[in-house]
């Protein structure tokens, strides 16, 4: 029998940082180094960008699709950002999260505040790009905006950057590969929270250990080997 028992629930994770900081693509690298965790797909009024699927990168609706959900109170939180609404449906997070599978949020910073004042245990990670100049480059790089929201999405990123102190980690997005590394190393790190102790088993008469301890001699006698 193991000395403890921890939570085997999954950890929730929100990641979050500016519009062009490679959010997506470092998830999608994420793969290679952990296969336990599940993507929540969030709803959106925006268009669909090219490539875009509907179930996949998004539910796609219309704003007035999106305002029911609202309604019905079918979205964990939501916020409107340059112009669309965006929000996280309630669905399946909770499944997965007692199935014992990671779930990632990737959500923005309106998005992530409203989590933790809803679900605090849940780990928040910001992903900054290693410059503003490199962030305006890579979004006028997508091609799929005009430049006044191009210029829009800029100005948010400042107002964004500057709510990192209320994550718990932040990850330079300088390479993707250690970027992804990194957003890994954080999970395996929360599974390892001693928050997640439900049980202590050292004072359990049943537990090897205790034993060996209120015996001395039997201790120093026994033939462990160290
Ligand atoms: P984009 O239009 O570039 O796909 O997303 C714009 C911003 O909305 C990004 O910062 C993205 O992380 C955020 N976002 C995507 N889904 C959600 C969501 O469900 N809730 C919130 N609050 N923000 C989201």
């Amino acid at each position: 029998m193991n000395i403890i028992k921890t939570s085997s629930r999954g950890a929730l994770v929100v990641l979050s940082g500016p519009s062009g900081s490679g959010k997506d693509t470092v998830i999608e690298r994420l793969k290679e180094y952990n296969d336990n965790f599940w993507i929540s797909v969030s709803a959106t009024s925006r268009q669909p960008r090219p490539g875009e699927e509907d179930g996949i990168s998004y539910y796609f609706k219309t704003e007035d699709e999106f305002k029911k959900m609202i309604d019905n109170d079918e979205l964990l939180e939501y916020n409107y950002y340059n112009g669309n609404y965006y929000g996280t449906p309630k669905g399946k997070i909770e499944k997965f999260l007692k199935e014992g599978t990671n779930v990632i949020l990737v959500i923005d910073v309106n998005g992530a505040l409203s989590i933790k004042k809803k679900l605090p245990e849940a780990v928040f990670i910001f992903l900054i790009p290693p410059s503003m100049k490199d962030l305006i480059i890579r979004l006028k790089k997508r091609g799929t905006e005009s430049s006044d929201k191009i210029l829009s999405r800029f100005k948010e990123a400042y107002k964004e950057i500057n709510e990192v102190n209320k994550y718990n980690y932040v990850v330079i997005n300088d390479e993707i590969d250690t970027a992804a590394r990194k957003v890994n190393a954080i999970i395996e790190a929360e599974k390892c929270s001693v928050e997640r102790i439900e049980e202590l088993y050292l004072n359990n008469p049943e537990e090897e250990m205790h034993e060996l301890l209120i015996d001395d001699k039997e201790f120093v006698n026994d033939d462990i080997k160290i």
